[in-house]
């Protein structure tokens, strides 16, 4: 009886450690690596912010993207070959949102499929007169619930440059956040009821404000594609945070400061004037 109870014993501790503490330690392994000299190369030329960040950020930041090359599967679409600098630019833009915070790298994230250009996705939506019909959608980037990121490189990385308010990247990584409590709504997980209610209320009036600046003709920081519903102002507004927040700030300041609480970093230190 006791031989029999050591046996489960074993066989129990062995699941244990074959389940979580092997799949630890071997992440951890990847992370201690050295950071490749090729990646900093690419991370200096093409991430802007890269070189007016603090080192204890540029340090956070490499450790963060060791792990998420180690856990992530990159597949190329429509012929596209993965390179080295399409592999840790999407990586370093999507863990800029995860600097300074008490967080896993994209848990629910498993693979970024990356077309060459702008691709086509079929849809299907419901008119008012209760009817479904079938259109095609053109995209620069998805974010879907099951693990999977869609991206088109010439988006990430436009031949003519990033615009200013602009990353693919960043916003669909911003919907992955949003998704982590289990429903994309424009409020990610924020740990306490309080939080929330502060949220949907700067939410709510900022996007009020945005959609009503818009009806008047008149000129947003925010890009009007955020207009759409309050998850796409979530993600738009990050798309924004991070590559204009000085505008952001000074047209959005209550916004900014909630972005700014959640995202526990100030973009304006690495953005100049
Ligand atoms: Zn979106």
């Amino acid at each position: 009886m006791l031989a029999q109870f050591a046996v489960l014993l074993g066989i129990a501790g062995l699941l244990i450690v074959g389940m979580f503490v092997y799949p630890r330690w071997r992440v951890r392994r990847a992370v201690h690596k050295a950071f490749p000299l090729a990646y900093s190369a690419i991370l200096r030329r093409d991430l802007p912010q890269y070189r007016h960040l603090a080192p204890d950020l540029q340090w956070q930041l490499k450790k963060r993207i060791q792990q998420f090359l180690f856990e992530k599967t990159f597949v190329g679409c429509a012929g596209l070959e993965v390179t080295d600098q399409m592999r840790v630019l999407i990586a370093a833009r999507a863990c800029m949102l995860l600097l300074n915070r008490e967080t896993e790298v994209y848990p629910g994230l498993s693979h970024i499929l990356i077309y060459p250009s702008v691709f086509v996705v079929p849809r299907e939506f419901r008119t008012e007169d209760g009817l479904t019909v079938e259109s095609r959608q053109v995209l620069s980037g998805e974010s879907w619930s099951d693990g999977r990121v869609l991206l088109a490189w010439d988006q990430v990385m436009p031949p003519e440059g990033q615009i200013p308010g602009h990353d693919v990247v960043m916003h669909e990584f911003a919907h992955q956040l949003d998704g982590e409590d289990g429903v994309v709504d424009g409020a990610p997980d924020l740990g306490s009821q309080q939080r929330y209610q502060v949220w949907s209320r700067v939410m709510r009036d900022c996007y009020r404000r945005h959609a009503q600046m818009l009806a008047h003709g008149e000129h947003s920081t925010i890009d009007a594609y955020g207009q759409t519903n309050a998850a796409e102002f979530f993600a738009v507004s990050t798309e924004t945070f991070f590559t204009n927040p000085h505008g952001l700030s000074m047209e959005f300041p209550d916004l900014f400061r909630l972005l700014r609480q959640f995202y526990h970093v100030d973009p304006r230190e690495w953005a100049g004037s």
